[in-house]
């Protein structure tokens, strides 16, 4: 049996102070919701507060990209060692606009991943296709491209560590949601390029979670699908009894 994770990602919003507030409003929401994993990933500057403010509570807080090197003379970075010590659990690695904005490629999600593990946080990997990747049948040649660039070089444990978000990029802030049923196969696909890679035991163990335009009324029917082990969300992340209605999906 898989352990749900729900994780929201805050993108660039809220300051310190409003992360402290929605951690604050959502403690509650969420005190009885022993049922899932609940990671938030919230800006650099904010880490230290939302992770002061989940205090007491079962919330993990996630970083949304971070540098492979331990440090340096890298102008604007932040090292994994540096999220840890903001008290973060979890880092978002590969997210789609890190790969379209910022040049982040399938090379350096590894690095990420292997320095991630290194300093015991838990990637949150990101892997998905492109509108005209999927129009033109690509898809699957897209995941796995990206699962095994992503992945390569790690051993069985250190994979045993990860997990995968597939957000198909056209339905990433689009309001455009993938069916659960096209979100399943995109998912028992990486099941299957997991399984091949390490074994079938480490895939069958692997959590996948969708992401994109994920919210509080279509969180069920996605989760209803047995390999939907959780989901990455943006926009509705963004509001604490939103947050909390997918949480408690
Ligand atoms: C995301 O940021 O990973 C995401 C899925 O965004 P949204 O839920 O807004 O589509």
């Amino acid at each position: 049996m898989r352990r749900p994770v729900i994780a929201g990602n805050w993108k660039m919003f809220k300051t310190q102070a409003e992360a402290r507030a929605f951690v604050i409003a959502l403690k509650p929401l969420v005190a009885n919701s022993s049922h899932c994993d609940i990671v938030i990933g919230a800006p650099f500057t904010a880490l230290a507060a939302a992770v002061d403010a989940a205090r007491g509570s079962a919330i993990g807080i996630a970083a949304q990209n971070m540098h492979w090197e331990k440090e340096g003379a890298f102008t604007g970075e932040i090292s994994a060692k540096m999220i840890v010590e903001a008290g973060c659990s979890h880092v978002i690695i590969g997210h789609s606009e890190r790969r379209q904005f910022f040049g982040e490629t399938d090379v350096t999600v590894n690095k990420k991943v292997k320095a991630a593990l290194d300093a015991e946080l838990v990637p949150i990997v990101c892997v998905g296709e492109l509108l005209a990747e999927r129009e033109s049948g690509r898809t699957e040649m897209v995941l796995e491209t990206q699962f095994i660039g992503g992945m390569a070089g790690l051993t069985a444990q250190q994979f045993s560590r990860i997990i995968i978000a597939y957000e198909p990029v056209w339905a990433i802030g689009t309001g455009r949601t993938a069916t659960p049923e096209m979100a399943a196969e995109a998912h028992r696909f990486l099941r299957q390029v997991a399984a091949a890679k390490f074994s079938p035991e480490r895939a069958a163990a692997l959590r996948i979670l969708y992401g994109g335009s994920v919210k509080p009324d279509n969180i069920k029917g996605l989760m209803a699908q047995v390999e939907i082990d959780g989901a990455l969300v943006g926009g509705a992340s963004l509001d604490a009894n939103s947050f909390a209605s997918i949480v408690n999906f």
